[in-house]
């Protein structure tokens, strides 16, 4: 699943006309904060007191055209630090603190619980949101996921070295004794390696519009009166 599902969830989102919820952003914002607090990121129980302590918001993104959310930590808004490499490095180790896990996955719920919604991230289905009416599980090859992330970072990453790394944070991720990445046994596979970013949304959108075909026409509705009104 890596890094497909945020932009397949982004463009899905666009075409529903729903919000897109990255779930990943809230680990990558602890970890920002963890780290910019100097606080060492294996001591388990000060990384859990200090997010326990501190606030996180998300807001709209400031980009007024994205379906995405900025995530605020204390009131800064942490977005433009998420794909640091620091912060890269740094998230599987957060990720796996349990008592991170359940500060996170309630706002999760929370956010959630705010309209309709794409969220995505490795253990939505299973854990954040087991009534969800519709769960996909995307999946990919690590070949083609590896592709994807470095042309997506940009920043003259070689394949292989992605590839490794990609190896590497999946098997910590998946190994790790909280909440190891799982597919709901209610999920729909949606395998990607062989298809375009147009056909996975294509894919995607057929299984929510089946599953839930009120809700999606009504949610288009309601779109469009806002943006009649807005006009
Ligand atoms: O999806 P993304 O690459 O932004 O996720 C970054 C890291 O956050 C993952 O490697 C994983 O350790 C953690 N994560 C998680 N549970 C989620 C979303 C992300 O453990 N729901």
């Amino acid at each position: 699943m890596a890094s497909g599902k945020t932009t397949v969830g982004r463009e899905l989102a666009n075409r529903l006309g729903w919000r897109l919820f990255d779930t990943g952003i809230m680990y990558r914002a602890a970890t920002w904060q963890a780290q910019r607090r100097g606080v060492h990121l294996d001591e388990e129980e000060t990384v859990t007191e200090l997010i326990r302590d501190s606030e996180f918001t998300l807001l709209p993104a400031a980009s007024g055209e994205s379906v995405e959310l900025d995530v605020y930590v204390d009131g800064d808004n942490a977005t433009p630090h998420l794909r640091d490499t620091a912060v890269e490095s740094g998230v599987p180790t957060v990720a796996a603190i349990a008592g991170v896990r359940t500060l996170m996955v309630e706002i999760q719920q929370a956010q959630a619980a705010e309209g309709c919604m794409v969220v995505v991230g490795r253990d939505i289905g299973t854990v954040v949101l087991p009534d969800a009416p519709v769960k996909i599980f995307l999946d990919a090859s690590q070949e083609v996921r590896a592709r994807r992330r470095a042309a997506e970072q940009q920043n003259g990453a070689d394949e292989a070295s992605v590839l490794r790394a990609t190896q590497r944070r999946d098997a910590r991720d998946s190994g790790r004794r909280t909440s190891p990445l799982v597919v709901a046994a209610d999920a729909v596979f949606l395998d990607t390696s062989e298809l375009s970013l147009d056909q996975s949304v294509d894919a995607a959108e057929a299984i929510i519009r089946e599953r839930m075909p009120e809700l999606v026409d009504g949610i288009a509705r309601s779109a469009g009166i806002a943006t009649s009104e807005e006009g």
